[in-house]
């Protein structure tokens, strides 16, 4: 597989897990282009080819490398493109007390339904990939995945437009455990105020959803990794 990271111990920055400390696999290719992709290193097919090729057992060595943490969490990219042997993730289990995977959910694997945590971010209007085909494969995918103990729909919000997208999310699968991350616009990032952008859109974010009675079991969060780090690549 394209290993385009693996780094940790580190801390997740957002969603069900936010807070845990955790090792990230990075695997390299997605199927979708988001205009605000946070880790286009990891989805441009140039970039993802100078991406070291790795084996099973290679991966494990470059895990066993790094300092223990309990979790483990795969990204991307999209990993679910990958099909993970058995193997592998029996060598994944044995080593970690969690595996989550984080997905938009686009495509559905099997493996997927043998992770403790599965983090499912359908991606909303801002990002440009809110199509109809789009939805129709999260809505597949949702269907396989709705049984799975470890579920979690998180939606990254930049404005009213993706909270409303957001609400057709949520009223769609009401019981899934539903987090809301205020968005980072990735230039901003690079900046040295970053903070002061994530705290607005937090502040706006928080007001919206306290507001909104369909929404009032979400969970909102801003992006940590973002006020921790920035921009920065590896942590
Ligand atoms: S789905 Fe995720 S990794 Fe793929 S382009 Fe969108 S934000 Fe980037």
């Amino acid at each position: 597989m394209r290993v385009v990271e693996a780094f940790g111990p580190t801390v997740q920055g957002e969603g069900p897990l936010a807070g845990r400390v955790t090792h990230f696999l990075r695997l390299g290719g997605c199927d979708y282009r988001c205009s605000w992709c946070d880790t286009p290193y990891a989805v441009d097919p140039a970039q993802v080819r100078q991406a070291e090729n790795l084996s099973d057992e290679q991966v494990l060595d470059r895990l066993d490398a790094l300092a223990p943490a309990p979790l483990l969490t795969l990204s991307g990219g999209n990993p679910v493109l990958w099909p993970l042997s058995e193997r592998f993730l029996d060598g994944l289990r044995w080593r970690y007390d969690r595996l989550a995977v984080e997905t938009q959910g686009s495509r559905w694997r099997e493996w997927v339904g043998r992770v403790d945590s599965l983090v499912v971010s359908p991606k909303p209007p801002s990002s440009g990939m809110a199509t109809a085909e789009h939805r129709h494969q999260f809505d597949r995918f949702m269907s396989r995945a709705f049984l799975h103990p470890g579920l979690a729909l998180k939606v990254v919000v930049f404005d009213g437009a993706d909270l409303d997208w957001a609400r057709t999310v949520h009223a769609s699968h009401p019981r899934v455990p539903f987090y809301l991350s205020a968005g980072t616009d990735i230039a901003e990032a690079a900046h040295a105020d970053v903070v002061a952008g994530v705290a607005a859109r937090y502040g706006w974010l928080c007001e919206q959803v306290a507001a909104e009675p369909d929404l009032s079991d979400a969970v909102v969060l801003p992006q940590l990794h973002v006020i921790a780090w920035g921009q920065r690549v590896g942590v």
